[in-house]
Parts: C-alpha cells; sequence; structure tokens
C-alpha cells in the first residue's frame, strides 16, 4: 500500500486540516498518516482560536514517522509560524523526502491568521525549493508573487515569479474569480497545463483547498505524473463539492466519500 503524509493543523470540526487530508487519502485508498503543527478551535462557521505545538514536539512527530515509515508523499498545509517552517524544512531534507506538494495556507475562509506575517520569507527561502508542487488560491498567490492577479496573463505571471523561488511546479487555483467556470493553471516552467471547472453553486466547501491538495499528494503516492495528479485530483473535488454535507450552521464540508 502506498503511503502518504499530511502536515497541517488540525480541525476540531474535521473539515479542513490534518481531518480532510486523512480521509482524501483515505478516499484514494493511500495509508495516511499525519504530523501536527497546530490545534484549532473551530466550526463549520470558522477558526475560533489556534494552539501551535512546540517546535520540539513537531520534529519528534516528524523522525517518529521518517526513521519508520517509507513515505511515497507529503503534504503541507497550515505552518503557523518561522519556527514550524523551519524544522519541517529542515526534516524534509534530512530525510531526502519525496513527491511534497504545499498548500501555502494563509488565511481561513472567516480571516482567522494561519501563517503569521514574519513566516513568509521563510516559506520563500527554506520549504518552497523543496516542492514540487504548491498550490496558492489566488490571494495566496498575490501574496507570494508580490502583485495583483486580475485576469489569466497575470496568473501565468504570477505562476512564472512563484516557480523563481525554487518549486518544481505551481497550481493556481482561480476559484476566487467571479466567473462561471473555475479555470485552475499549472505552470512546470515549459508548459502552461489548463484545467477548467464548473462552478458549484454550494456555501458548503469548508476545506476546499486541504482537500485538493491532498488528492494531488495521494495520486502522487500512487505513481501519477503531476499533470495527471492535478486533473484526476480536480475530477476528485468536483464530486466532493457537488456532494458536499450540509453539517453544522456555516460552511459545511465536502463529501469526501461520495
Ligand atoms: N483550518 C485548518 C487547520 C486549515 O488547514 C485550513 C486550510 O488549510 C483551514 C482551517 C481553512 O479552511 P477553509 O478556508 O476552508 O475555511
Amino acid at each position: 500500500m502506498k503511503k502518504a503524509l499530511t502536515i497541517a493543523g488540525s480541525d476540531s470540526s474535521a473539515g479542513a486540516g490534518i481531518q480532510a487530508d486523512l480521509k482524501t487519502f483515505a478516499a484514494h485508498f493511500v495509508y495516511g498518516v499525519s504530523v501536527i503543527t497546530s490545534v484549532t478551535a473551530q466550526n463549520t462557521k470558522g477558526v475560533i482560536a489556534a494552539f501551535d505545538l512546540p517546535k520540539d514536539f513537531v520534529k519528534l512527530q516528524l523522525e517518529a514517522i521518517f526513521t519508520d515509515i517509507d513515505i511515497d508523499a507529503v503534504k503541507i498545509g497550515m505552518l503557523s509560524s518561522k519556527e514550524i517552517i523551519e524544522v519541517v524544512s529542515c526534516r524534509l531534507k534530512y530525510f531526502k523526502a519525496r513527491n511534497i506538494v504545499l498548500d501555502p495556507v494563509v488565511f481561513s475562509k472567516n480571516g482567522f491568521k494561519l501563517l503569521k506575517d514574519e513566516a513568509i520569507k521563510t516559506l520563500y527561502d527554506e520549504l518552497i525549493p523543496l516542492c514540487k508542487v504548491i498550490t496558492p488560491n489566488i490571494p495566496e498567490a498575490s501574496l507570494l508573487a508580490e502583485m495583483e492577479i486580475k485576469s489569466i496573463d497575470d496568473i501565468k505571471l504570477a505562476c512564472k515569479k512563484i516557480l523563481s523561488f525554487g518549486c518544481e511546479s505551481v497550481l493556481i487555483k482561480g476559484g476566487h474569480f467571479d466567473s462561471d467556470d473555475v479555470v485552475d493553471i499549472l505552470f512546470d516552467g515549459k508548459d502552461f497545463y489548463y484545467f477548467k471547472g464548473k462552478r458549484i453553486n454550494t456555501k458548503n466547501t469548508h476545506g476546499t483547498g486541504c482537500t485538493l491538495s491532498s488528492a494531488i499528494a495521494a495520486n502522487l503516492a500512487l505513481g501519477y505524473d503531476v499533470p495527471y495528479a492535478v486533473e484526476k485530483s480536480k475530477e476528485y473535488i468536483q464530486g466532493a463539492i457537488e456532494n458536499s454535507l450540509n453539517i453544522g450552521l456555516g460552511f459545511g464540508p465536502l463529501d469526501h466519500f461520495y
């Protein structure tokens, strides 16, 4: 059985974070393991508070996994602080982790900061160069590329800027554009790939970004190349959103096992 690791935050309502990642791995028949960076008190209405684990404890979890289990792919989500990014980058380098997918999570839907401002430079310097794919949405891509993104041409320019930080490929998710079709653009330094999906009219989209990036990691673990892993993951997320669940008072979760 293939094995994938998620390095991310816990979501008590289980729609996003570690819980969404483990469900996504299971839906792909990939054995999932986890390293928790931060514990959030959260429900479908939003994140209320976050408690970061001590960096040494993040390190112990990484060492526990990598000294025992041969990991086929890694998904990285909420990292919260500079110290946690440093420890994660250092251990991933040391253990020569492969197929790393980074979802550069900055804010939750309700605007709670999941990455501190001073951590962004460390993300560029230490972690992005280790990644096979990074999956920012438009606001995250704007922040990383330091530019406004208002058109497809802007997305392509942002892809080039982000790739210059040293990752192998970048997937910018177009969901924040106000259009009927959602176009995500993948750039690998050579070709642009366009992934079109229909916008689904539902408020129950909690954890969509977490789920897409963990599906990509699962598909890389299964041995697919990046463009095909993204294509399969887009199909999966489309079905999971179409079947999303009306749980809670806010933004309900996806159905990972539709
Ligand atoms: N909570 C955790 C632990 C997360 O990792 C994320 C996103 O990656 C979120 C919340 C935000 O999810 P959403 O934007 O769907 O509210």
